[in-house]
């Protein structure tokens, strides 16, 4: 009997695949996975094929991003994809592992301390104007939540650690040449910018 609805789920599944005829490259499927569009659970494991719609997954995501939507890999949507960005995930869910369960973890108190571990290395930027430009975005942070936000010494002990990293930095997940940014989430706190951008303040 299970057997049968295997077979049966699979069935249904190719189905819905072949009746979406949405072309949409490996890039851009791939694309769309890593950044949370899938449905499909990732797990190795599971004994039933997973298949999906790519003009869903093109849908959901020109939605979020406040693209026209068309559900086709169209001029603005791979535009859209080259864009250098957060690696943050945009559509979480448990199987994405730490970067997906961000609802599940919080701060303990509503005021933080963050430390300036390292700074952009071009010089486009004083390293004092770095730092208020830091604390202002802190502080607008601040105007719409609770939190508050207090800047210590690079050796205090903090809450959040900031660094400029290039490449593959050590922390398992190494910059891409698209990618602007990421950080953890709470309590972890390490919030790291891609040093091979030129970082402006404007
Ligand atoms: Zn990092």
């Amino acid at each position: 009997m299970l057997n049968r609805i295997l077979i049966l789920t699979i069935a249904l599944l190719s189905i819905t695949a072949g009746a979406d005829k949405t072309k949409i490259d490996e890039r851009a499927l791939s694309y769309l996975k890593r950044y949370g569009y899938s449905t499909c659970e990732s797990s190795s494991t599971s004994k039933v094929r997973c298949s999906e719609s790519p003009a869903l997954m093109l849908k959901t995501f020109q939605r979020y991003f406040g693209l026209k939507i068309t559900g086709k890999l169209d001029k603005s949507t791979r535009a859209m994809m080259n864009r250098p960005r957060c690696t943050v995930i945009d559509k979480p869910s448990r199987s994405h592992g730490p970067l997906g369960m961000a609802s599940g973890f919080k701060w303990p108190r509503l005021s933080l301390k963050y430390r300036i571990e390292s700074f952009a290395t071009d010089r486009q930027i004083k390293q004092e104007d770095q730092i208020r430009i830091i604390e202002e975005a802190f502080n607008e942070w601040s105007k719409y939540t609770s939190i508050k936000f207090v800047m210590v010494c690079p050796s205090c002990p903090a809450d959040m650690f900031i660094r400029f990293e290039r490449g593959d930095h050590g922390d398992g997940s190494a910059f891409s040449e698209s990618t602007l940014a990421h950080a953890f989430f709470p309590t972890d706190g390490r919030i790291h910018f891609n040093s091979d951008f030129t970082w402006t303040a404007s």
